[in-house]
């Protein structure tokens, strides 16, 4: 009851004067916190005489409640027991305690706990404009300063000035939940809290995740220290800014640090910068993150250069501020050495935003900072992500560089530590995890490194393709391999060097196949089938018997889902047989016009997106609403070209990457028991007169019901082969086939025994269609 009484008099009292902007007040007498009588309020009441020691309760046990600043001003030392700056909830109004630069605030309570408490249930600051936080008792039992008390509530400290101004004969603990902000107001100023003892961190981030060190208006912020008993200790992992045995910093912009070589008790301190700090060095190339000034100190009160000890070497992660990065943002960490910034770390903006550096580095013998003044960069990777070893540097056009600047390129590069990078495949609008990926390494001649996913298992049954001629041929060729990670070692000779979860296939792939069959020019015409979203064209082509009316019609089409890239090859083999000086060449040209759309998903594949469950629905389940224009386009050149003759419908996909159907090629049979029927002919056929390397079995195909292939898997609209079975009159067969990516049965799966399994195909086409002619 006393407590709501106090406040609500406060409150009111305050609100006499909010129009005078500035207000601050004291008890005539002392200890009267609970007599409203015995405080005057008000900018107009006159201060007879400074506070005194024995106004111990000037600001006693005060509950700042109100909206207007309680302003300490210059000359004044105020006095009291506890402060609390927004002990209740306080629907969002923001009471604060301004202290000006030549005041103090003397929290002088004995064996109390919080004795500063800014944002207790409610919103608090305390503003310093050059004054001083001192604190006249403090035990080794009891918290002296609380930012932000209550998980619901906001507590900042920010501005200039000094807290704890005696660091050698009071110790002061901070827990810091809410925010410290160094504001310089223009003038390279600090906010110097070095003399508080230690930091904890006790509530998890708000939702804003904003808990933490921040430095504007060419401020500097002076963060609690922390003391290293190297002597018992000489390699110490400890945080700076965060409580000091936590794993991994938490606090925005808050550190931690493994030293080596410690031999005696040291103060390990430093700060945060505002990015445009008058006494920075010109920074490197990009945006600023954050600025850190470092040093391990022999005592617990000397900034002087003499007072810097030694170590051997220290490792460092800092947690930067998730609000200055982007996810397309490479972040670099330089070290300011001889008078100029060193790359100590580099990686990819991604939560839980943290940077190390890449290795250990040693002591600094010059500058003001013997550990160093770090700055982290970010610069926009626009599409390129490019990931800098930071070994020496002989000739720049060798340095290791991996990105994705290569056809159908997908990755995201995390980190480099030693020899091993860590990246994870980009899933882009994948509904769930798929598993493609391409990337380049250029500049690793002779290294060996070890390149481990982050996110899944990637890497397919026969490790990782590796082209050394920029695609022109595939093999797989690690070192060794994992699901999630495979090693490497790159030929002496090798300046760029391409890897992929499979042998890439693209538009260029597409118009080298047409150029190897120039001379058969006169059985091929292309064509363009539509435009893609992105404005590409979609190319289609008709092969075979094209400049009359056909005795039949086949349909070809693949990467429905754009990373299904063996599927390519397998179209590339059908269509090199009906090209081929050959009987059975010249049976089908003579007889068969091919329909060929190469790249359903045009823009999937150029951009090595996953293609696979796109969301809302991927290409392979358009054929009921009809989202995606090459769906579209697709039933409309059937409709007006086939005309209701299409014998031979074959969509080529690729399974999932590893286990029980994915390791073998197989026909995936229709609900539809006339069309499965006929699949099976096909596969009969198959099996029989198979010639090439893929081992495919008539067992393996996946009947309707079982497996994946039910209902519930069309569930998000139909498929082309559906459409094909409802919409084409006279179509003798419509079938998919799935070929593995790595493994079929006994096979190694290589574009050549792709090749060679559509020219089989092609051959079964032949002895399918005699089969199934009406008699
Ligand atoms: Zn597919």
């Amino acid at each position: 009851m006393r407590l709501l009484r106090l406040v609500a008099v406060m409150a009111a009292a305050l609100g006499l004067n909010a129009a005078g902007g500035t207000l601050w007040f004291r008890p005539v007498e002392g200890y009267g916190w609970d007599k409203p009588a015995n405080w005057l309020t008000g900018a107009g009441t006159a201060v007879n005489r400074l506070p005194q020691a024995d106004d111990a309760v000037l600001l006693s046990s005060s509950r700042i409640q109100a909206e207007t600043p309680l302003v300490v001003p210059a000359g004044v030392t105020a006095l009291c027991q506890r402060l609390t700056v927004g002990e209740l909830y306080n629907g969002g109004s923001r009471p604060a305690v301004r202290v000006e630069a030549g005041a103090t605030l003397r929290i002088a309570g004995t064996n109390l706990t919080d004795t500063l408490c800014l944002g207790d249930a409610g919103s608090g600051t305390l503003l310093l404009r050059g004054g001083t936080v001192a604190f006249g008792h403090t035990t080794a039992t009891h918290r002296n300063v609380v930012i932000r008390k209550g998980a619901g509530a906001t507590g900042i400290l920010r501005g200039w000035g000094t807290v704890n101004p005696t660091p050698a004969v009071t110790h002061v603990r901070m827990e810091n939940n809410g925010m410290v902000i160094a504001d310089g107001e223009g003038a390279a100023r600090d906010l110097d809290l070095h003399g508080v003892v230690s930091t904890t961190n006790t509530l998890a981030q708000g939702v804003d995740g904003s808990n933490g060190w921040y430095a504007v208006n060419q401020g500097r912020v002076l963060f609690p220290r922390t003391w290293i008993n190297g002597a018992a200790t000489p390699d110490a992992v400890r945080c700076l800014g965060d409580a000091t045995t936590r794993r991994e910093p938490e606090l925005v912009n808050s550190l931690r640090a493994s030293f080596t070589g410690l031999n005696a008790a040291v103060f390990f301190r430093g700060g945060l910068y505002a990015t445009n700090h008058p006494a920075l060095p010109p920074l490197p190339q990009g945006r600023c993150v954050g600025v850190w000034g470092l040093g391990l100190y022999a005592n617990n009160t000397g900034w002087e250069l003499s007072d810097l000890t030694t170590f051997s070497t220290v490792g460092l992660t800092f947690r930067y501020d998730a609000a200055c990065v982007t996810s397309t943002n490479l972040l670099t960490l330089y070290r300011y050495e001889s008078d100029a910034w060193v790359k100590v770390g580099a990686r990819m903006a991604r939560p839980p935003c943290r940077i190390s550096t890449a290795r250990p580095l040693t002591r600094l013998s010059s500058g003001d900072w013997n550990v160093g003044l770090f700055a982290l960069m970010a610069s926009n990777t626009l599409g390129t992500v490019t990931l800098l070893d930071d070994r020496p540097e002989p000739d720049p056009n060798d340095r290791l560089v991996i990105d994705k600047n290569l056809p159908a390129g997908n990755i995201v590069l995390e980190r480099m530590e030693g020899d091993t990078v860590y990246l994870q495949n980009e899933l882009r609008d994948t509904a769930g995890w798929w598993f493609y990926w391409a990337f380049r390494a250029c500049g690793a001649a002779g290294r060996t490194l070890t390149f481990r996913f982050t996110n899944g298992d990637p890497v397919c049954t026969r490790g990782p393709c590796v082209s050394l001629d920029q695609g022109r041929t595939w093999r797989y060729a690690a070192d060794s391999f994992t699901p999630r990670a495979f090693t490497y070692t790159f030929p002496p000779d090798a300046r760029e060097v391409w890897f992929a979860m499979g042998m890439v296939y693209t538009q260029r792939d597409w118009e080298a196949f047409l150029a190897r069959h120039a001379a058969s020019g006169a059985f091929i015409e292309t064509g363009t089938l539509c435009t893609s979203p992105k404005g590409r064209a979609v190319e289609r082509a008709r092969v075979g018997c094209i400049n009359r009316p056909p005795k039949y019609r086949v349909w070809l089409s693949a990467r429905h889902h754009a990373a299904e890239m063996m599927a390519s090859y397998v179209l590339e083999g059908i269509l090199d047989a009906v090209l081929a000086e050959t009987e059975l060449g010249a049976w089908l040209r003579d007889n068969v016009e091919f329909m060929v759309v190469p790249f359903v998903d045009k823009d999937g594949v150029e951009d090595g997106d996953q293609g696979k469950n796109r969301r809302p629905h991927d290409h392979n389940r358009d054929y009921t609403e009809f989202l995606h224009p090459e769906c579209a386009a697709i039933t409309n050149w059937i409709t007006t070209h086939a005309q209701g003759k299409l014998e031979i419908v074959l969509d080529i996909h690729c399974p999932w990457i590893r286990g029980t159907y994915n390791e073998w090629l197989y026909q995936v049979y229709t609900q539809d028991s006339e069309n499965a029927a006929a699949q099976r002919r096909l596969g009969e056929l198959l099996q029989e007169h198979q010639r090439g390397a893929l081992d495919y079995r008539l067992a393996n195909d996946l009947p309707f019901g079982q497996s994946w292939n039910t209902g519930a898997n069309y569930s998000a609209g139909r498929s082309f082969k559906m459409w094909v079975l409802d919409c084409v009159p006279g179509n003798r067969v419509s079938t998919t086939y799935e070929v593995p990516f790595a493994t079929a049965n006994t096979a190694t799966v290589t574009r050549e025994a792709c090749r060679e399994f559509g020219e089989d195909t092609a051959k079964v086409f032949r002895l399918f269609l005699r089969a199934t002619d009406p008699q």
